[in-house]
């Protein structure tokens, strides 16, 4: 039997889960190790902050999908890895071995890039962090008005600013004022220019002040730009991209030139076969392709069948990541922004599109708990398209679980 470790319960990683659900790794124990026991879906997080969804509509939760899957489950974090000795050390002080280990953990924020940022700053990631600062934000804003500024000009500073203004909206009283600092001279870097000007028209008919600067400082009272303007801040959002997870460095793992796993074809790191990587902390030297949830998503399936050949000894199966996918904007109100290719779109519709897209992949891995609430390491009995399965691992709670099938995936 082989020891299976699955690293952060991340978009393709629900979907190992789900499968596991279906027909369990006959060759494998496996063990999920995850900081937090739900799975913040990134693309529904505009959402929650404007208003249409609360958190948990946001949220795959692990510990009954787990369940379900047989899987167990340790909630912490892998801080470092030793991928010659086939050891990864984890914040709570554990040291687990592995015979088969697959990580998908996501990006990190580098805290100390932009000076001031650690003690003023409120970072997109980690995402349930994240939302714990904005619900005491919009309760302050409640209050009183705040001045917002969202500090890079991507797709996520873009719909988060859109979001914000639109849910400052809904506060009544005098709205707070919301900026977004580009860190360039457009937003959007990366997609075609017809997207962009969709955005900035819909950033102007919210009223949002755009900065085509880069912020060099953070105080406690304003965010300052390398121009040299300083703009009043109350609250200053960094959505300055993604960073390698630096516990990767030194791992003995073959990474890129900016810390990411390299991997080729069969989703295996280019140095320790046994080694899968996938998501954002992934480099597909051989297939490059920008860091989105979308490319994360595609490649639960073939991971999870890559997984299953791995330790069944059977042959693995190449996976191409799309070139063109389509992409999804929200804008505050219920509109969105649709791209793909050199096809460019905005409309009402397209948000129907998006949240219909986004609530069926968030249903696809929902477990419906029936009885006592989920907890890590869990005994459980599941129903999976009409089949009971009974799993028990280490916890206590008995739970009755259901995994919902529904529609397709973004
Ligand atoms: C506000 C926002 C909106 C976005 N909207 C979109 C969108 O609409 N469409 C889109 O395609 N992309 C979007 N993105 C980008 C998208 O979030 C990422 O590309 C996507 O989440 C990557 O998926 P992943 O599975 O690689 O990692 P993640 O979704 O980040 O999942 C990683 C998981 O691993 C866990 N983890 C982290 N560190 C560790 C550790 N050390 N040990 C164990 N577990 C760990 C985390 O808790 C998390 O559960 C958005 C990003 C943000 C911030």
């Amino acid at each position: 039997m082989k020891r299976l470790l699955l690293l952060g319960g991340g978009h393709a990683h629900v979907h190992v889960l789900r499968e596991m659900a279906r027909e369990r790794f006959a060759a494998a124990e496996v063990t999920l190790v995850t900081p937090f026991m739900r799975q913040m879906y990134s693309g529904m997080v505009p959402g929650v902050i404007a208003g249409h969804y609360r958190a948990e509509q946001a949220a795959i939760q692990l510990a009954p999908l787990a369940a379900a899957a047989g899987v167990q489950v340790l909630e912490t974090a892998a801080v470092g890895l030793d991928a010659v000795r086939r050891l990864v050390r984890l914040a709570n002080g554990q040291v687990l071995g592995y015979d088969v280990m697959s990580i998908d953990t996501g990006s990190e924020m580098d805290r100390g890039r932009v000076a001031g940022a650690r003690q003023h700053a409120l970072f997109v990631r980690p995402i349930e962090h994240f939302l714990a600062d904005v619900e005491d934000m919009l309760d302050a804003a409640s209050r009183q008005a705040l001045d917002v500024v969202v500090i890079g000009g991507g797709a996520a500073g873009v719909e988060l600013a859109l979001a914000f203004q639109f849910r400052f909206g809904l506060l009544g009283g005098e709205p707070g004022r919301v900026a977004l600092v580009l860190g360039g001279d457009r937003v959007l870097p990366g997609y075609p220019e017809s997207v962009a000007r969709h955005a900035e028209r819909a950033l102007e008919r919210a009223r949002i002040t755009l900065f085509r600067d880069t912020c060099v400082e953070i105080r406690a009272d304003a965010v300052v730009l390398a121009s040299g303007a300083r703009l009043a801040c109350d609250a200053p959002v960094l959505a300055t991209g993604s960073e390698a997870p630096p516990w990767l460095a030194g791992s003995g793992l073959a990474l890129d030139g900016h810390g990411f796993i390299v991997t080729g074809p069969t989703q295996q790191s280019g140095s320790h076969p046994e080694v899968f990587a996938v998501g954002d902390v992934a480099t597909r030297i051989d297939a490059p392709h920008p860091r989105s949830g979308v490319y994360a998503v595609r490649a639960g399936p073939p991971l999870q069948g890559n997984l299953r050949a791995f330790c069944s000894g059977a042959p693995l199966k190449r996976h191409m990541p799309q070139e063109k996918t389509l992409n999804l904007l929200s804008c505050g109100r219920r509109r969105a922004i649709a791209n793909r290719g050199g096809w460019t779109a905005e409309g009402r519709w397209l948000w129907w599109l998006k949240d219909h897209i986004d609530r069926s992949f968030v249903a696809r891995y929902s477990v419906r708990v029936g009885s006592a609430s989920a907890a890590p390491m869990t005994s459980a009995a599941a129903t999976i398209n009409g089949n009971t399965t009974t799993t028990t691992t280490a916890a206590p709670a008995a739970a009755q679980s259901e995994v919902t099938p529904s529609a397709e995936t973004r």
